[in-house]
Protein backbone atom coordinates (compact mmCIF):
# COMPACT_ATOMS: atom_id res chain seq x y z
CA UNK A 1 0.00 0.00 0.00
CA UNK A 2 1.57 3.25 -1.21
CA UNK A 3 -0.24 6.53 -0.07
CA UNK A 4 -0.18 9.98 -2.29
CA UNK A 5 -2.13 13.23 -0.80
CA UNK A 6 -3.58 14.34 -4.20
CA UNK A 7 -2.76 11.66 -6.81
CA UNK A 8 -2.46 13.62 -10.39
CA UNK A 9 -2.90 10.89 -12.89
CA UNK A 10 -1.54 7.38 -12.11
CA UNK A 11 0.60 5.38 -14.40
CA UNK A 12 -1.41 1.74 -15.20
CA UNK A 13 0.01 -0.83 -12.62
CA UNK A 14 2.37 1.12 -10.90
CA UNK A 15 0.40 2.93 -8.34
CA UNK A 16 2.50 5.67 -8.66
CA UNK A 17 1.49 9.11 -10.48
CA UNK A 18 3.21 10.47 -13.69
CA UNK A 19 4.17 13.73 -12.66
CA UNK A 20 6.03 11.94 -9.46
CA UNK A 21 7.47 8.41 -8.95
CA UNK A 22 7.81 9.08 -5.53
CA UNK A 23 5.56 8.40 -3.14
CA UNK A 24 4.92 10.34 0.46
CA UNK A 25 4.71 6.96 2.53
CA UNK A 26 5.18 3.56 2.07
CA UNK A 27 4.19 1.57 5.02
CA UNK A 28 6.75 -1.47 3.59
CA UNK A 29 10.05 0.59 3.12
CA UNK A 30 13.24 -0.97 4.43
CA UNK A 31 15.67 1.58 2.55
CA UNK A 32 17.48 1.44 6.14
CA UNK A 33 18.60 -1.56 6.61
CA UNK A 34 19.29 -0.76 10.81
CA UNK A 35 15.93 0.70 11.03
CA UNK A 36 14.10 -2.02 9.08
CA UNK A 37 16.11 -4.64 11.44
CA UNK A 38 15.14 -2.78 14.37
CA UNK A 39 11.78 -2.37 13.16
CA UNK A 40 11.55 -6.23 12.66
CA UNK A 41 12.63 -6.67 16.10
CA UNK A 42 9.98 -4.40 17.73
CA UNK A 43 6.89 -6.19 15.77
CA UNK A 44 8.57 -9.73 17.22
CA UNK A 45 9.11 -8.34 20.77
CA UNK A 46 5.80 -6.18 20.87
CA UNK A 47 3.20 -7.56 18.28
CA UNK A 48 0.05 -5.40 19.01
CA UNK A 49 2.54 -2.16 17.95
CA UNK A 50 2.05 -0.47 14.68
CA UNK A 51 5.86 -1.45 14.09
CA UNK A 52 6.21 -0.01 10.64
CA UNK A 53 7.26 3.37 8.92
CA UNK A 54 4.81 5.95 10.81
CA UNK A 55 2.32 8.32 8.08
CA UNK A 56 2.21 11.83 8.50
CA UNK A 57 -1.21 13.01 10.45
CA UNK A 58 -3.65 16.10 9.77
CA UNK A 59 -5.38 18.72 7.02
CA UNK A 60 -4.92 17.10 3.72
CA UNK A 61 -4.07 21.18 2.08
CA UNK A 62 -2.52 22.73 6.01
CA UNK A 63 -1.63 25.97 6.08
CA UNK A 64 0.97 25.05 8.75
CA UNK A 65 3.46 22.25 9.01
CA UNK A 66 4.57 21.05 11.92
CA UNK A 67 8.13 18.79 11.15
CA UNK A 68 9.25 16.48 14.35
CA UNK A 69 12.14 13.75 14.46
CA UNK A 70 11.10 10.67 14.57
CA UNK A 71 8.59 7.64 16.05
CA UNK A 72 9.04 7.51 19.32
CA UNK A 73 9.34 3.66 20.63
CA UNK A 74 6.41 3.87 22.62
CA UNK A 75 4.47 6.53 21.37
CA UNK A 76 3.94 6.78 17.22
CA UNK A 77 6.08 3.68 17.02
CA UNK A 78 3.09 1.98 19.11
CA UNK A 79 -0.05 3.82 18.06
CA UNK A 80 0.86 4.99 14.67
CA UNK A 81 0.41 8.21 14.48
CA UNK A 82 2.87 11.05 14.92
CA UNK A 83 3.37 12.26 18.64
CA UNK A 84 0.57 9.90 19.93
CA UNK A 85 0.77 8.17 23.27
CA UNK A 86 3.61 8.81 24.66
CA UNK A 87 4.91 11.79 26.97
CA UNK A 88 6.35 14.36 23.34
CA UNK A 89 2.57 14.50 22.72
CA UNK A 90 1.37 15.82 25.62
CA UNK A 91 2.24 19.39 25.09
CA UNK A 92 1.92 19.77 21.56
CA UNK A 93 -1.65 18.14 21.29
CA UNK A 94 -2.41 20.89 24.32
CA UNK A 95 -1.59 23.60 22.52
CA UNK A 96 -2.47 23.03 18.82
CA UNK A 97 -5.93 22.67 20.42
CA UNK A 98 -5.34 25.84 22.58
CA UNK A 99 -5.14 27.67 19.22
CA UNK A 100 -8.29 25.97 17.32
CA UNK A 101 -5.96 23.57 15.13
CA UNK A 102 -6.55 20.45 17.03
CA UNK A 103 -9.89 19.00 18.09
CA UNK A 104 -9.00 17.93 21.26
CA UNK A 105 -6.32 18.70 23.88
CA UNK A 106 -4.87 14.62 23.78
CA UNK A 107 -3.97 12.23 20.88
CA UNK A 108 -4.37 8.59 22.30
CA UNK A 109 -4.74 6.70 20.23
CA UNK A 110 -5.13 6.80 15.60
CA UNK A 111 -8.60 5.98 15.93
CA UNK A 112 -9.80 8.26 18.93
CA UNK A 113 -11.27 10.79 16.42
CA UNK A 114 -9.19 13.52 16.74
CA UNK A 115 -9.12 16.48 13.68
CA UNK A 116 -6.43 18.47 13.06
CA UNK A 117 -7.41 21.70 11.57
CA UNK A 118 -5.48 23.75 8.87
CA UNK A 119 -2.33 21.65 10.04
CA UNK A 120 -0.63 18.81 10.00
CA UNK A 121 2.06 16.70 11.19
CA UNK A 122 4.89 15.44 9.60
CA UNK A 123 8.54 13.28 10.57
CA UNK A 124 12.05 13.69 9.16
CA UNK A 125 12.34 9.83 9.94
CA UNK A 126 9.05 7.89 9.92
CA UNK A 127 10.51 4.85 11.79
CA UNK A 128 11.29 4.70 15.28
CA UNK A 129 15.34 4.92 15.56
CA UNK A 130 17.28 3.48 18.42
CA UNK A 131 17.69 5.93 21.32
CA UNK A 132 15.55 8.26 19.53
CA UNK A 133 18.58 9.00 17.40
CA UNK A 134 18.78 8.69 13.51
CA UNK A 135 21.76 8.48 11.71
CA UNK A 136 22.18 10.97 9.03
CA UNK A 137 22.21 8.70 6.43
CA UNK A 138 18.78 7.69 7.36
CA UNK A 139 17.81 11.32 7.67
CA UNK A 140 18.85 11.47 3.97
CA UNK A 141 17.32 8.01 3.18
CA UNK A 142 14.00 9.46 4.37
CA UNK A 143 14.01 13.17 2.96
CA UNK A 144 12.51 12.00 -0.57
CA UNK A 145 9.55 11.38 0.92
CA UNK A 146 9.37 14.70 3.13
CA UNK A 147 10.16 16.57 -0.13
CA UNK A 148 7.79 14.64 -2.16
CA UNK A 149 5.16 15.35 0.42
CA UNK A 150 5.85 18.86 0.71
CA UNK A 151 6.21 18.85 -2.88
CA UNK A 152 1.87 18.21 -3.03
CA UNK A 153 1.37 20.57 0.32
CA UNK A 154 1.23 23.63 -2.04
CA UNK A 155 -0.95 26.05 0.06
CA UNK A 156 1.70 25.68 3.48
CA UNK A 157 2.42 28.93 4.82
CA UNK A 158 4.91 28.06 7.77
CA UNK A 159 6.56 25.37 8.73
CA UNK A 160 7.38 24.88 12.17
CA UNK A 161 10.24 22.91 12.86
CA UNK A 162 10.74 21.14 16.22
CA UNK A 163 14.41 20.95 17.05
CA UNK A 164 17.81 21.46 14.69
CA UNK A 165 17.36 17.79 13.05
CA UNK A 166 13.69 18.71 12.74
CA UNK A 167 14.79 22.13 10.89
CA UNK A 168 17.95 20.56 8.84
CA UNK A 169 16.00 18.17 7.22
CA UNK A 170 12.99 20.29 6.14
CA UNK A 171 16.05 22.66 4.75
CA UNK A 172 17.17 19.20 2.91
CA UNK A 173 13.88 18.42 1.80
CA UNK A 174 13.20 21.95 0.13
CA UNK A 175 16.90 22.15 -1.02
CA UNK A 176 17.89 25.04 1.05
CA UNK A 177 21.38 25.64 2.38
CA UNK A 178 21.30 25.01 6.56
CA UNK A 179 24.18 27.72 6.48
CA UNK A 180 21.97 30.30 5.34
CA UNK A 181 19.04 29.35 7.92
CA UNK A 182 20.93 28.47 11.10
CA UNK A 183 18.34 27.33 14.19
CA UNK A 184 17.59 28.97 17.32
CA UNK A 185 14.33 28.40 18.74
CA UNK A 186 11.76 31.08 18.04
CA UNK A 187 13.47 32.24 15.07
CA UNK A 188 11.20 33.30 11.97
CA UNK A 189 13.02 32.80 8.71
CA UNK A 190 11.47 33.85 5.39
CA UNK A 191 11.63 31.51 2.76
CA UNK A 192 10.04 33.60 0.02
CA UNK A 193 6.19 33.54 0.35
CA UNK A 194 6.19 31.04 3.19
CA UNK A 195 8.01 30.73 6.61
CA UNK A 196 10.07 28.49 8.79
CA UNK A 197 9.70 28.98 12.62
CA UNK A 198 11.82 26.98 14.99
CA UNK A 199 11.28 25.60 18.32
CA UNK A 200 12.74 23.66 20.86
CA UNK A 201 11.46 19.94 20.20
CA UNK A 202 8.89 19.59 23.11
CA UNK A 203 10.23 16.22 24.20
CA UNK A 204 10.13 15.08 27.73
CA UNK A 205 13.48 15.75 28.37
CA UNK A 206 12.84 19.35 26.72
CA UNK A 207 9.84 19.83 28.78
CA UNK A 208 11.35 18.57 31.94
CA UNK A 209 14.15 20.36 31.83
CA UNK A 210 11.99 23.79 31.20
CA UNK A 211 14.08 24.20 28.22
CA UNK A 212 10.64 24.39 26.88
CA UNK A 213 8.15 25.74 29.13
CA UNK A 214 4.38 25.32 28.08
CA UNK A 215 4.99 29.38 27.46
CA UNK A 216 7.84 29.22 25.13
CA UNK A 217 6.07 26.80 23.08
CA UNK A 218 2.86 28.47 22.97
CA UNK A 219 4.38 31.59 22.25
CA UNK A 220 5.80 29.98 18.58
CA UNK A 221 2.94 28.59 17.86
CA UNK A 222 0.92 31.76 18.18
CA UNK A 223 3.84 33.10 16.10
CA UNK A 224 3.25 30.39 13.40
CA UNK A 225 -0.21 30.55 13.62
CA UNK A 226 -0.03 34.72 12.89
CA UNK A 227 2.66 34.36 9.92
CA UNK A 228 -0.03 31.00 8.28
CA UNK A 229 -2.87 34.48 8.61
CA UNK A 230 -4.87 32.19 10.96
CA UNK A 231 -7.09 33.28 13.36
CA UNK A 232 -5.65 33.65 17.20
CA UNK A 233 -7.63 32.41 20.40
S1 LIG B 1 13.25 5.81 7.94
FE1 LIG B 1 12.17 6.35 6.03
S2 LIG B 1 13.57 5.70 4.37
FE2 LIG B 1 14.26 4.70 6.26
S3 LIG B 1 13.25 2.67 6.23
FE3 LIG B 1 11.92 4.08 7.40
S4 LIG B 1 10.45 4.92 5.89
FE4 LIG B 1 12.16 3.99 4.75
Amino acid sequence: MRHRLAPVSRAPGTGMTQRSPTPVYDPDCTRCPRLARYLAQTRQRQPDYWGRPVPSFGARQPRIVIVGLAPGMHGANRTGRPFTGDHAGILLYETLHAFGLASRPFSQAADDALVLRAARIVNAVKCVPPQNRPLPAEIRSCNRYLAQELEELRGVRVYLALGRIAHDALLMALGLPRARYPFAHARVHPLGRRYLVDSYHCSRYNTSTRRLTPDMFRAVVGAACGLAGLPLP
